[in-house]
């Protein structure tokens, strides 16, 4: 890995070597069993949440660590390293479902929803897609109309992550159909968890003082390409009653609250996609240490050597990039470009990486027995979720645009 340390501080070199430690003992040796059975695991959640990973960058008051977004981005990638489904369940609860409620929440809200989420008592998720609205996110058709200090939701969401999992979601619903991206509000939803029985008998995922909100519903779990552990549902609301008091932020005002998580997700999301990248490069290096070929270990190839290096510096460039957007954001500075810039480039150089990975495994790394191959299938979705690539384009290009005064 090359050096970063202008980017560190102490606790960040603390937290990358704390979790490198624990993703290794605990999930490198179960990740393909996991993937193989596509069962959500449980009893390494309840082992994450002991560590305090669900709650890195909140503050100790509602249960977080107090530390910040460069410290949970690290998290998210030395767990990707070694298993995509383990990292996403800290990347999609921090940063789509914890931070919005955290950045736009009530003191009474951060009290009831983010205090759970940061401690890792339960799980959260983020609804904003639906089956016609994904990449045009605020064509969303779900709607909320407000019956005295009620709102009722109906409609229906999908891809959403930790959907059957989780207890605390961050769902966007139209409340002025006559004004589009300004007519759609947020609201905190809850329910209780799919599977009650496993989450009691980790001691994770539950919390009775949670109410499960009649009405809101989920489908089946989703069978994926890749991420496979995770547990990827559709949410269903039928007349589901939401108190005045669960509307985040201002009413019709939620979009904005969309845009500002997602800026943030994609760091989140970079972070994923480098440390399946570097988890590819780490059995890349060690199988062409390995194979001989020729007569000779087959990274005596300089064809081989050249790959490894390309792979390297692919995934050395997206760190600089992942991480300068996060200290941005720590500073306050603007880092919508940035995050987007990193988001995109972060994702295909995984995808690159894992593919060249595979490739420098010959028939092997086809096979299930060597963990490249789950790599690739993982490395996927980071081209896909929280903007596909083009969206990443679209947003580079307008604040390109907007630098030159044609915004
Ligand atoms: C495993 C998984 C987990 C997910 N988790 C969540 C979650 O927790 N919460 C949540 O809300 N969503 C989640 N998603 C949904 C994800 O964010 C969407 O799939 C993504 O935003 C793309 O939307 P779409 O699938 O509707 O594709 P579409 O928007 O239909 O896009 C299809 C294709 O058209 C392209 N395209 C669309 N518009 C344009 C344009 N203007 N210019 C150029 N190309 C364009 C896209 O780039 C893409 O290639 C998840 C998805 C997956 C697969």
């Amino acid at each position: 890995m090359g050096d970063l340390s202008l980017f560190y501080d102490d606790h960040h070199e603390m937290i990358r070597e704390m979790v490198r430690e624990f993703a290794v003992a605990e999930i490198a040796p179960v990740a393909s069993e996991f993937d193989e059975s596509e069962q959500f695991p449980w009893e390494n959640g309840a082992k994450m949440a002991e560590i305090g990973l669900f709650g890195i960058p909140f503050d100790e008051e509602f249960g977080g660590a107090g530390m910040d977004i460069l410290a949970s981005a690290i998290a998210v990638e030395e767990l990707a390293r070694v298993c995509g489904s383990h990292s996403i369940m800290i990347g999609a609860h921090t940063s789509l479902c914890a931070t919005p409620i955290a950045r736009f929440g009530t003191e009474e809200q951060k009290r009831r929803f983010l205090t759970p989420l940061a401690s890792g008592q339960v799980l959260g998720g983020f609804g904003l897609t639906e089956p016609g609205s994904g990449s045009d996110a605020a064509a969303m058709r779900t709607t909320a109309e407000k019956k005295g200090d009620r709102w009722v939701l109906n409609g229906q969401k999908t891809w959403i992550t930790h959907g059957g999992v989780g207890e605390i979601f961050v769902v966007g619903a139209v409340t002025d159909p006559e004004k589009g991206a300004k007519g759609i509000t947020v609201f905190i939803l809850t329910k209780e968890t799919c599977d009650l029985e496993e989450a009691t008998r980790v001691g994770f995922g539950h919390s009775d003082e949670l109410d499960a909100m009649p009405g809101f519903q989920v489908g089946q779990k989703l069978r994926k390409l890749g991420w496979n552990a995770s547990d990827t549902r559709e949410l269903i609301f039928e007349d589901v009653e939401v108190p005045d008091a669960n509307v985040l932020g201002e009413i019709d005002e939620g979009f904005p609250i969309f845009l500002d998580t997602l800026d943030g997700g994609r760091i989140g999301i970079a972070a994923h996609a480098i440390g399946i990248a570097q988890g590819a490069l780490d059995e890349a290096v060690r199988y062409t240490g390995e194979r001989e070929q020729f007569g000779r270990k087959i990274n005596d190839f300089q064809g081989v050597r050249f790959m490894l290096a390309e792979m390297d510096t692919s995934i050395h460039a997206a760190r600089v990039m992942t991480y300068h957007a996060a200290r941005l954001r720590m500073a306050g500075k603007p880092y919508k470009k940035e995050a987007s810039m990193a988001k995109l480039f972060a994702s295909e150089a995984a995808m690159d990486v894992t593919t060249r990975a595979v490739q420098l495994h010959g028939g092997y790394g086809y096979s299930r027995e060597y963990p490249v191959e789950r790599m690739m299938r993982d490395a996927k979705i980071t081209e896909i979720g929280e903007g596909t690539s083009e969206i990443q384009k679209m947003v580079i290009s307008r604040e390109l645009l907007k630098e030159h005064g044609q915004g």
